[in-house]
């Protein structure tokens, strides 16, 4: 038995059925999925797969990402997907630090990466988001039939790399129950059945995306309408012909820009869901305003799946992330002492249950350190439960910037920003945008008479991090806040420029 796979094929009740339908008006049935995924799995193994591998994947976002994911699941091996804004440098220290078997990219990627992809000793196959490339050709030329692998419910199906705080990226490792479990859960509690048809406008090298979006759609028989991108007008369009959209709040304040946004825009559609980051009560209310609709909001991590959701028929919220799901554990403890003060007091949230992930891949020291000896999990999310049983998220732990759902942490930033001739020092902050939520703002401090200017940090930093990790804004300042123990006050950095 292939323990996610098997529960994916049990659910397709009629595959006939429209699986995927992109933007061009494409469709691609469930029966049709079962054969690309097949032909994928034929692939990978011939180019030497074998279960426990790393696939790295880094393309723009096409259902043939999701084929080599649910072939990766068939073939028994790992699938790790990479931001598509990664830089060859970036992407260098996952494979170094993944060792996967095949790395999948952009035909248009592969010269830049093939240096790094050596070092790792992984074979790159080129795959186009049109449809091309070595991979492609490969596939088409397989068999469609494949036999699944055995996997066992704690076998890894994924690893999903989340930003380190303190130093590089960590890979989360995801079980076939952690995704299994989670979906069950979310298809039941969001009321998930084949009639739905969801609109797909995330990216789906991230957990929203890949997970939360896909796999209620696999294990309910239901369709998607696959968009590229966000894209206000396109997913406005849609809406009338859908019944869920998943997104991040930036989704909604992009909606509320458009004069189309009404009621009978929205007739056809039974559930918003939010997630990622926090969602302005404010943009909850304008949009309940506009449509009619309350917006559902829920509070995952890529570590954990979904841990929380506001409810379904009850009270909706805004500010709130909902209550635990059924089957998790969440308390809320004070971050010195351990001391459980779930009562309605502030402190770090912790989470138990089959949806919290294996550990960070060959990291056994950092994962020690984020479970407490009964087995929860820290998020590094401080929050409370009120008197009613929501849970607030009142703010990160450490100085995570979400910038358009994507997680910034300011070290690796600032890392980057020190490294470059003729700079002190530097500290990264976010601050609130009304479009991203938070955009990224680095305060750095120069050498005396170093001639260094704003545009010279910009192009420096171009060809080193992800462009959603570069600073909008840079700042030079003679020195940086600290405190009497000598740290930098960020908080005081965040008041002085809050206005820019
Ligand atoms: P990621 O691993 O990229 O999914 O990021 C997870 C982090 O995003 C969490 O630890 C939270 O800090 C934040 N997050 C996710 N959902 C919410 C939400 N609804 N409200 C506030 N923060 C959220």
């Amino acid at each position: 038995m292939n323990y996610l796979f098997d529960l994916i094929d049990s659910k397709i009740s009629d595959p006939d059925k429209t699986f995927i339908e992109t933007d061009s008006g494409a469709k691609i049935s469930y029966r049709q999925m079962l054969s690309a995924s097949a032909r994928y799995a034929n692939a990978l193994v011939a180019a030497g797969v074998e279960p426990g591998d790393r696939v790295a994947v880094q393309m723009e976002k096409s259902p043939a990402v999701l084929f080599i994911y649910l072939a990766c699941l068939r073939a028994g091996a790992i699938f790790l997907p990479l931001n598509t804004a990664y830089t060859p440098h970036e992407v260098g220290y996952f494979l170094g630090d993944a060792r996967p078997k095949v790395f999948v990219c952009d035909p248009a990627w592969a010269e830049a990466h093939a240096p790094a992809a050596k070092e790792a000793g992984a074979l790159i196959l080129a795959h186009g988001a049109g449809m091309e490339g070595e991979l492609f050709e490969r596939a088409k030329a397989s068999a469609e039939n494949f036999v699944n692998v055995a996997r066992d419910k704690d076998d890894l199906a994924a690893i999903l790399y989340t930003s380190g705080t303190t130093g590089r990226s960590k890979g989360a490792m995801l079980s076939h129950d952690n995704l299994a479990s989670n979906t069950i859960t979310l298809v039941d509690y969001w009321r998930f059945t084949s009639d739905d048809i969801l609109i797909h406008a995330l990216p789906v090298y991230h957990t929203h995306g890949l997970f939360v979006a896909t796999n209620c759609v696999l294990l309910s028989n239901a369709r998607m309408i696959f968009l590229p991108k966000f894209s206000a007008p396109q997913v406005l369009k849609t809406l009338p012909r859908a019944t869920v959209l998943m997104g991040v709040p930036t989704f909604y304040t992009r909606l509320l820009e458009e004069p189309g946004l009404t009621r009978e825009a929205c007739k056809a559609m039974r559930l918003f869901v939010s997630g990622s980051a926090p969602l302005l009560a404010e943009t909850h209310r304008a949009f309940r305003e506009k449509t009619g609709h309350a917006i559902l909001e829920r509070y995952g991590m890529t570590e954990t799946n979904m841990n929380t959701s506001n409810p379904y028929d009850g009270d909706r919220i805004a500010g709130t992330v909902g209550f635990p799901l059924p089957g998790v554990s969440l308390r809320v403890v004070d971050p010195d002492t351990g001391e459980d003060v779930s009562n309605g007091e502030i402190g770090m949230i912790e989470v138990k249950g089959p949806n919290v992930f294996r550990g960070y891949w060959q990291m056994p020291e950092k994962t020690a350190a984020e479970f407490r000896a009964d087995e929860f999990f820290i998020t590094g999310d401080l929050g409370r439960i009120d008197g009613d049983g929501y849970v607030h998220i009142v703010g990160r732990g450490k100085d995570l910037i979400i910038s358009g759902g994507l997680n910034i942490y300011p070290k690796e930033v600032e890392g980057e920003i020190d490294a470059l001739p003729g700079v002190v020092e530097s500290a990264v902050i976010g601050l609130p945008d009304a479009d991203f939520g938070e955009a990224v703002v680095a305060v750095v401090v120069r050498e005396k008479g170093a001639s260094l200017s704003e545009d010279d940090i910009r192009t420096a930093l171009a060809g080193r991090l992800a462009k959603f990790k570069q600073p909008k804004r840079i700042q030079f300042v003679d020195a940086l806040p600290r405190n009497t123990m000598g740290k930098v006050q960020k908080n005081v950095l965040r008041e002085s420029y809050a206005k820019i």
